[in-house]
């Protein structure tokens, strides 16, 4: 059973963290143009009609900056040109430095089912030495009001290896939060980006950062008590209650179709091409001024990449091996006509016989040892193809 997803990028944050290399724009506000055009692009996605999305995740950037009456004018142009399924997933990005109960109450109201809130550390040294515009207290008193505004998939972005950080820090920061118990964490190391100004710190040795086996080793504690605490890691990243592992984010590791709107999102369909339906990749301007130059273009006036087979397979397999499950054998089959086993015979004997790699009955899987070297494991399978 494949998923659809609906992806909405909104690119501004009122100021920009110091690590931050996301497509999003220093502004307190988002403007009323920026939502015409997104109802604009919603119009032009006629090939996408017949189908109805499973999953919604507007991201950013900081989604909750938009006004409540923002959220409706975009929800109204959602509704009107594309078919969302009664139970969608449809998670908003939030940062806790930009909501109160009566925004999460109007957010509610629309049909946003899930949260995500980032909070990254309780500390709030840390949270200004990132540059976060938020504090430790911001963050209670938001996930407070969206408890109380209803929500009950709540994720809570943490992070580790950050300036100055201990593993004591860190397993401090998991263990205060979980006396919330939110169904969902995301936990990301910090990765210096060039052209951020921590990059640039670090560049210029003003930054003194905990040493790769420090963080490595933060990751592995930090997994394992999430793991004590019933939140079971189900990718690199993200860990979650029973039940409660995102599914929008599923879609994209299993290489599933979906749609992005806005300024610099991708999107990933099976388009129609003559008789025959093919893969296709596509990506919006990544500047907002650009973007709403275009929105309202059809899409078949876009810069569409077509994937070919081995690529797509490729895609499938590195995307799917980021899950602890893995790659759905019978759904690689359906998609490719072959299994996995028969498309990289010698990548899979050489990885199994390493003991990187598990095959059991429905899935395709790395083992614990394969985990930790994903990078080195995957070569394997990119070797097997010269694309
Ligand atoms: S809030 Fe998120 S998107 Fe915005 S600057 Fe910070 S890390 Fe980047």
């Amino acid at each position: 059973m494949f998923m659809v997803g609906l992806y909405i990028h909104i690119p501004y944050c009122v100021r920009k963290c110091k690590y931050c290399d996301f497509n999003s724009y220093a502004s307190a506000t988002v403007p009323d143009a920026y939502i015409d055009a997104l109802t604009a692009e919603l119009k032009t996605l006629g090939a996408l009609h017949d189908c109805a999305f499973d999953t919604m995740f507007i991201g950013g950037g900081t989604p909750s900056l938009l006004t409540m009456c923002q959220a409706k004018r975009l929800f109204v142009g959602i509704h009107t040109y594309l078919h969302i399924s009664g139970d969608a997933e449809t998670t908003m990005e939030c940062n806790p430095g930009t909501v109160n109960g009566e925004k999460l109450r109007a957010y509610a109201g629309l049909g946003i089912n899930r949260l995500s809130l980032g909070m990254q550390s309780f500390q709030d040294a840390l949270l200004k030495r990132i540059g976060r515009i938020h504090t430790a207290d911001d963050f209670i008193s938001a996930y407070d009001a969206a408890r109380n505004a209803g929500f009950t998939n709540i994720n809570v972005d943490l992070m580790h290896g950050l300036p100055g950080q201990t593993q004591q820090d860190y397993l401090q920061d998991i263990r205060r939060l979980l006396v919330y118990r939110p169904e969902h964490i995301s936990a990301y190391s910090l990765i210096l980006e060039e052209h951020t100004p921590l990059f640039d710190e670090a560049q210029s040795h003003a930054l003194t950062l905990p040493h790769a086996d420090a963080v490595a080793d933060m990751q592995d504690a930090g997994a394992a008590l999430l793991a004590a605490s019933g939140y079971a890691q189900y990718e690199v990243s993200n860990y979650a209650q029973n039940g409660y592992c995102c599914r929008h984010n599923i879609n994209y590791w299993q290489n599933g179709m979906y749609v992005g709107i806005g300024a610099g999102a991708h999107s990933a369909w099976r388009l129609q091409s003559g008789r025959t339906a093919q893969w296709t990749r596509w990506e919006n301007p990544l500047n907002p001024v650009a973007y709403m130059q275009m929105a309202g273009a059809p899409l078949i006036s876009r810069p569409i990449s077509y994937i070919g087979f081995y690529e797509e397979a490729f895609e499938t397999v590195m995307l799917g091996l980021r899950m602890k499950k893995g790659v759905d054998l019978a759904a690689f089959k359906l998609r490719f006509h072959q299994s996995p086993q028969a498309l990289y015979p010698h990548a899979v004997a050489a990885l199994a016989a390493r003991g990187w790699l598990v095959i059991d009955q429905t899935h395709m899987h790395f083992s614990g040892a394969g985990f930790d070297m994903q990078n080195q494991a995957l070569l394997q399978f990119m070797d097997a193809h010269a694309f």
